[in-house]
């Protein structure tokens, strides 16, 4: 076997296994051994029955005398029951929820079995007090082997994989163990030098595969994850720092700015800037004056103001006569973006245009200059490459291919090109959907590079910035316009509610509007949900309740992502208006919406969201002077649960947030993977500032005396790799 083996050339898989396999991305050996234990559980010594303690980890070997399986038609659990027999005495084990052990094991198999030991009330038939083992990790054991390792009488680590429907840890630990004998582990090359391994103590990579999969104890295990995480964070730093060397080496477009005609554009404002919108624009002109790419993330809270910053960015280049693209995740922002700008460029002679999927507009109207006029797509197509439009606003549907950027077909505007990109909410969109529209570079002059204006609310902890943003150029927006508000935020338990609905009557009677957010749209059917979906609020029992029940007497409207676009806006634009007291909402009107007029925010469910997210949601009511509530219901009453949200509460901003929500969410909650290309064990250096910086360091050094990696085979053709899977996504 070798590494980059088909594992259906190996292992006799079923066919609901090779789809469970599919779904983890898992194809060739290389991806099984990579494919990381979440946690490990304490073996305790091997014992016999007799020999069993209370509230001791044990694990036994013995043989099954009885086993079966019922369904409590109470609570419809699945139980699995059988007794063990070792010779020495009998005990029980239960299985909750796994049905399907009692058809793997039978009567009479031998099976080793580890977990803790806990006593029954009801004593055993040969008369002793009983114990029994609930939800324990078990094995048939073939010639009395198998793959847990404990040494007679000594305590050892189980290694525990990722949860997945027909694939069990037992499954993964068994087809891994046979993997790592049959490759030749020993010659795998080590993408990792060693003076890096000495340096930091970490284990070469052999030692680490062993280690992680089979540690012997605790530090064995971490030590290999260390490294594991190291590599991962030190390979994208390295990625990172390389596509920044290569970007400070382009050609862009000047672009230059009068102090006094910023100055009056900013005069379009009904507000004046605050100090760190002024940073940030002087930043960005800044940037635009060294005719290499700008390449910078705007990072502030909502509220912060970011979309004025975007505007100044947006007026240098239309002054200079080149084009801006403005993206933006949803038709709902992408509309109230193009409503703002037309405001703020109403009288500099700006062209603007708004391409969704079901929306094409510009502005100015040919008929009414003060309003925007629907038009057709093959218009806007036309506009966008000849240069008549100066801003182009829009969702996905920009980077779509009959998108195209100054073919040049007019003299007039012969040098007008696509100059600056701003993406508005950012994490909302894929690497390669970010990097499709900086792409469509000019098809008149493919040399030269569009700035790149990147925005984000989304506060991430400073160790994740310094990783995924390594290529990207930092301003933080810190400061909140004048007057806002602290957020009054409770953590209401069920039997509250009441209170909270009375606070929004009081609200909406002085004439402000509310939202509720719940985690998802329907209700969930039966038969696929688990205990905790069932009790998920939806948006469509919520709207019906609420308007019916709770709140005859006012107006209540839902949103929600299955809507037609047409109907999302209607519902949006009577919100605006206030014809609408109450809407009720997915998480869509998370990213960017803003409607000052709402100050109170109901979230329900709030387990299900990171805290960061929760932040981001109450900050919808952060748009005005008033005082604003946010009213976190959860229906998980854990201490866990309440200890995480009560830091809503507490905390001064969404920085501190992001740093909590790493701390505070165990292994496999901090979803890297979606969000930010990062695996679990990557994630798990993010705990670790000094790591990220040694990482940093490290590639630092690297590709400051070997910038195009000829001394390093390994690593190149790793990256290069990797570009090419990001590629293909
Ligand atoms: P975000 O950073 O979340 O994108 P927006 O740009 O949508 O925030 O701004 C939020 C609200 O604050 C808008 O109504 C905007 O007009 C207002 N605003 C922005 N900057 C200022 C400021 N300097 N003073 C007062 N209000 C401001
Ligand atoms: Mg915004």
């Amino acid at each position: 076997m070798e590494l980059n083996s088909l594992l259906t050339e190996h292992f006799r898989l079923t066919e609901y296994q090779k789809k469970a396999l599919k779904k983890l991305g898992i194809k060739t050996a290389k991806e099984l051994l990579w494919h990381f234990p979440s946690r490990y559980e304490e073996m305790g010594e091997k014992k016999t029955i007799a020999d069993l303690e209370e509230g001791v980890r044990a694990t036994i070997i013995g043989r099954i005398s009885k086993i079966d399986f019922e369904k409590t038609w109470k609570k419809k659990i699945n139980i699995a029951h059988a007794s063990l027999d070792d010779g020495t005495g009998m005990v029980k084990l239960v299985w909750f929820h796994q049905p399907f052990v009692a058809n793997l094991l039978k009567e009479g198999d031998s099976v080793q079995i580890s977990g803790k030991v806990q006593k029954n009330e009801k004593a055993m038939p040969d008369g002793r007090q009983g114990f029994y083992f609930a939800n324990p990790e078990y094995e048939k054991a073939e010639n009395n082997q198998t793959s847990f390792d404990a040494k007679n009488g000594k305590a050892g680590l189980l290694a525990i994989y990722p949860e997945t429907r027909g694939l069990s840890s037992k499954w993964f630990r068994i087809k891994i163990q046979t993997a790592l004998k049959k490759i030749d582990i020993k010659s795998l090359p080590d993408p990792l030098e060693k003076e890096i391994l000495n340096k930091y103590h970490l284990p070469s990579l052999k030692d680490a595969l062993v280690y992680i999969h089979t540690p012997k104890d605790r530090k064995n295990a971490e030590a290999a994850r260390k490294r594991f995480s190291f590599e991962e964070i030190f390979f994208i730093q390295i990625s990172r720092q390389q596509k920044r060397k290569l970007c400070e080496k382009l050609p862009s477009f000047e672009a230059k700015a009068g102090k006094n005609e910023t100055d009056s554009f900013v005069k379009n404002f009904s507000f004046p800037l605050t100090k760190s919108q002024q940073k940030a624009a002087e930043n960005i002109i800044n940037d635009f004056k060294k005719g290499t790419p700008m390449a910078r993330l705007l990072e502030g809270d909502v509220g912060s103001g970011k979309t004025a910053v975007a505007a100044i960015a947006t007026y240098i280049i239309f002054k200079n006569k080149l084009q801006t693209a403005y993206m933006a995740p949803t038709e709902i922002l992408a509309r109230q973006i193009f409503e703002s700008f037309i405001k703020y460029f109403s009288n500099t002679g700006a062209k603007i245009g708004l391409l969704t999927s079901s929306d094409c507009r510009k502005f100015p109207s040919k008929i009414q200059t003060e309003t925007s006029a629907k038009i057709p797509k093959s218009k806007m197509f036309k506009w966008i490459s000849e240069g008549e439009l100066d801003i182009i606003i829009g969702t996905h549907s920009l980077i779509q291919d009959k998108v195209k950027f100054s073919i040049l077909e007019k003299e007039i505007y012969k040098d007008k090109k696509l100059a600056l990109v701003i993406i508005d909410e950012q994490h909302r969109f894929g690497t390669n959907q970010r990097a499709a529209l900086i792409n469509k570079k000019n098809e008149s002059d493919k040399n030269r590079i569009p700035h790149f204006l990147s925005m984000t609310a989304t506060p991430i902890p400073r160790t994740l910035a310094l990783t995924v943003y390594g290529d990207l150029d930092l301003t933080l927006l810190d400061e909140m316009p004048p007057g806002r508000k602290k957020i009054e935020t409770e953590i209401v338990a069920p039997n509250e509610r009441e209170n909270a609905y009375e606070k929004i009557r009081e609200e909406i009677k002085k004439g402000r509007q509310a939202y509720v957010i719940c985690p998802r749209i329907e209700p969930s059917e039966e038969k696929t949900a688990s205990l905790i979906s069932l009790n998920m609020r939806a948006v469509k029992d919520e709207y019906e309740k609420l308007s019916e029940k709770i709140f005859p007497e006012f107006i209540v409207g839902m949103l929600h992502g299955k809507m037609q676009p047409k109907e999302k806006e209607e519902v949006m634009e009577a919100f605006e208006k206030g014809e609408i007291n109450i809407l009720v909402a997915t998480s869509v009107i998370e990213v960017g919406v803003n409607v000052p007029n709402a100050t109170v925010i109901i979230i329900e469910g709030a387990e299900r969201f990171g805290l960061a997210q929760l932040h981001q949601l109450r900050g919808r009511v952060l748009r005005s002077t008033y005082q604003p509530y946010c009213f976190v219901f959860t229906e998980s009453g854990t201490q866990k649960t309440l200890a995480r949200l009560k830091a809503l509460k507490t905390a001064k901003n969404g920085f501190e947030l992001a740093e909590y929500d790493l701390e505070f969410r165990g292994p496999g909650e901090l979803s890297g993977k979606k969000q930010w290309g990062i695996s679990d064990v990557g994630m798990e250096a993010l705990k670790n500032i000094k790591m990220v910086e040694a990482a940093r360091e490290e590639a630092k050094n690297l590709l400051s005396s070997d910038s195009d990696l000829k001394k390093c085979p390994l690593i190149k053709e790793r990256l290069e790799q990797e570009n090419l899977n990001i590629h293909f996504e």
